[in-house]
């Protein structure tokens, strides 16, 4: 395998979650290292200065939440949070506090893959800002100096809100948005908590953009999370 895959940190107590991560990323290419506890984990972060961060949630000796802000203190390095079922105050948390994007268990090995596409992609564009000013997404097309959205050949009227939400869901294809980090983006940090409106312009914009707005393929709600916007 090529000495010259991204460097991917994995931070997991459980021995055989560790192995499954490992084999997969192995086999890509990628270069591992592994921790076991918060501690080493952090530990890891800053001597090994990974590329990506695999970062398990519950740890024996502290939480992934808490890793995740301190990373954040001193690097932009994705991290994508693994939980166990049903701790979705965690995930949100963690995403909050700075994570990209999150897994949970059990997941397969080609989600685990595209999901790191999708982070290690995004690092590199925002360490480039500016770039195009037409954003393309599937049949989707944003082009911003012109205002003007596009779903195939029919252009979309929006409003001014609807189409921030969809410019923001746009630059972050693929990656999922907390209602908490959208409301802040399109409204303002006073309306992060307003997941009511936030459900309202939504519906809206499907209707607006998707074929079938009860059946969305473009705009995808994560469950007790936020939203995605499909990539491809
Ligand atoms: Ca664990």
């Amino acid at each position: 395998m090529s000495e010259e895959g991204p460097r991917v940190l994995i931070v997991e107590d459980e021995p055989e979650v560790r192995r499954f991560l490992r084999t997969a990323l192995d086999v890509q290419g990628f270069r591992v290292v592994e921790a076991e506890t918060a501690k080493e984990g952090l530990a890891a972060a800053t001597t090994y200065n990974p590329e990506l961060i695999l970062l398990d949630l519950g740890l024996p000796d502290g939480d992934g939440v808490d890793i995740t802000r301190k990373v954040r203190e001193w690097s932009r390095v994705p991290i994508i949070v693994i939980s166990a079922r049903g701790r979705e105050d965690d995930k949100v948390g963690a995403l909050d506090a700075g994570a990209d994007d999150y897994l949970t268990k059990p997941f397969g090995v080609n989600e685990l893959l595209a999901r790191i596409r999708v982070a290690l992609r995004h690092a590199v564009q925002s360490a480039s800002p500016g770039g195009d000013p037409v954003l393309s997404v599937g049949t989707l097309r944003i082009d911003q100096a012109r205002r003007e959205v596009r779903v195939g050949e029919r252009e979309v009227k929006l409003t001014p809100i609807e189409y921030r939400l969809l410019v923001l869901l746009a630059r972050h294809a693929g990656k999922v948005l907390t209602h908490r980090q959208i409301l802040r983006e399109v409204w303002g940090p006073p309306y992060a908590g307003e997941v009511q409106y936030l459900r309202v312009f939504m519906a809206q914009l499907r209707r607006k953009v998707e074929a079938e707005p009860a059946r969305p393929r473009l705009l995808l709600t994560e469950q007790g999370v936020g939203y995605r916007l499909r990539d491809g």
